[in-house]
């Protein structure tokens, strides 16, 4: 059956072999795109649907995506031309959302990756939300905080009108903090001639920002874990964990499993590389440690692994909480985690989720695992509404609920179609996508 009218199978493959070639430290590196990859889970999904090839279509693009190009004065007096983007996936369900990152290797692609799982991750658990995502092409590891305050506010003045509390709110995403959405909050109310803090979420808490936002993304991610280990059976105060990326959603996650399950973090990493410690691992040690001397990896007392063989320790949980498409068919034999929590956004190819389902590792999808960060963010958006702010206990109060009822909607999901836990979240979100897509007339 074709899966869409601009698609025979033949494309569909090559598509789903797509590469893109990045340059990295005067390397070519070949990655896998991670749109393509986007776009494969959706079509495996729509099959699964049997989705109308029209609505199937719809689906497979971004609905609106500017480019922007950034002049920024450095501090050296030169201008730099910086990159940007912003995509707006889909927004049948409401306002979208979805956070900004910064990083030398952003594409477009990845921004639209991004911001069709943001579509996935706001209707998997049922928020009144559309999905977006922004990028800039920089390395903030190298800009001083001046250069970063400028970059922040030009990309804010190159989008202002298309974003607002009622069209679409950025977010913080990977390099970017609440000081960087602090300023763009800033940016954007100059503009705008008022306060509109409901703008963009992820902002200090003086400004607007929600108790618990730092840990919401980890906090949920760890409501999935205990769900997930109830129906395993695994006891999560005999378990270990490694997690891939320490920053805020590693870092939590590494705090959260030990304080809240009294699970053992034997191994974390950074983009320098990963630490091992059958012991254990202190996730305060390890912060300490990275705050100190940039990274992770020069912990004391602790064996040095490469975030290649952090993936394959015999663990009982695997979090990857850094970037995309770490776990592919070439690695995904070797994992022997029973859970793998993914944190990060799309770190698994589709070929290594067949793989992955096949031995009986126990997935918790992106998009549902990580939703916490975009679930408080909401409650920020909503709490910005009602200048009315709620205490951290009740904001992850609602969180849990939130999360656990994602979890079971999406496992029933998986079981009743007889399919792994990514698919059992596309069918739940792109349901309830069409459904709002179909109410409004557009399909
Ligand atoms: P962050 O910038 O705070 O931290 C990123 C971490 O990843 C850093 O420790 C960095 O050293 C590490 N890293 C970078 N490249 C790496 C590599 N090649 N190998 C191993 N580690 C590497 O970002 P974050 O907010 O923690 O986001 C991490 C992931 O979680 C991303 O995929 C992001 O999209 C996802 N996520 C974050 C949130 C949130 O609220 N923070 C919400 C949803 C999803």
């Amino acid at each position: 059956m074709p899966l869409c009218p601009m698609m025979d199978p033949l494309r569909l493959l090559l598509q789903k072999s797509c590469v893109e070639y990045l340059m990295k430290g005067g390397k070519v590196v070949v990655r896998r795109n991670p749109f393509e990859v986007a776009q494969a889970q959706l079509d495996e999904c729509a099959q699964i649907m049997k989705l109308d090839p029209g609505v199937h279509q719809l689906l497979r693009v971004p609905m609106r995506e500017i480019h922007v190009a950034l002049p920024v004065r450095m501090d050296d007096g030169s201008v730099k031309v910086f990159q940007g983007f912003r995509v707006q996936y889909n927004d049948a369900k409401g306002p979208t959302k979805g956070g900004i990152r910064f990083h030398p290797e952003e594409t477009i692609d990845t921004v639209r990756a991004l911001a069709a799982w943001m579509t996935w991750k706001c209707a998997v658990v049922d928020l009144p939300l559309g999905g977006a995502k922004g990028g800039v092409v920089c390395n903030p590891k190298e800009m001083s905080q001046g250069e970063l305050e400028r970059l922040s506010r030009e990309y804010i003045r190159a989008v202002y009108t298309l974003i607002g509390p009622d069209k679409d709110v950025p977010a913080p995403d990977v390099y970017t903090n609440p000081q960087i959405m602090a300023w763009m909050m800033d940016e954007y109310s100059k503009m705008a001639g008022k306060n509109q803090f409901g703008v963009i979420t992820g902002k200090p808490i003086p400004l607007g920002g929600s108790k618990g936002r730092d840990k919401a993304t980890a906090w949920g991610g760890m409501v999935t874990i205990r769900e997930a280990a109830k129906v395993l059976g695994i006891d999560l105060a005999k378990a270990t964990v490694a997690i891939q990326g320490y920053g805020n959603a590693g870092y939590h996650a590494a705090r959260l499993v030990r304080s809240l399950f009294g699970s053992k973090v034997v191994a974390v990493s950074d983009s320098k590389g990963g630490i091992f410690n059958p012991q254990g691992i202190d996730p305060e040690e390890a912060l300490k440690c990275k705050s100190e001397t940039s990274s992770v990896v020069n912990l004391p007392g602790v064996e040095r692994i490469s975030n290649e063989e952090l993936l394959e320790l015999e663990v009982d949980i695997l979090i990857p909480a850094a970037l995309e498409n770490v776990i592919t068919a070439e690695n995904a034999p070797r994992i022997k985690a029973k859970i793998v929590a993914e944190l990060a956004n799309g770190p698994t190819t589709p070929e290594a989720d067949s793989i992955l389902h096949q031995k009986g590792v126990h997935v918790i999808p992106d998009f549902l695992c990580n939703a916490g960060g975009v679930t408080v963010s909401y409650f920020e958006m909503v709490q910005n509404f009602y200048m009315y702010y709620w205490e951290e206990d009740e904001v992850l109060e609602r969180l849990d609920k939130k999360m656990t009822t994602a979890y079971h909607t999406v496992l029933e999901t998986s079981k009743r179609y007889g399919v792994h836990m990514r698919l059992g979240a596309y069918i739940t979100a792109v349901g309830r996508v069409v459904e709002a897509m179909k109410l409004r007339g557009w399909v």
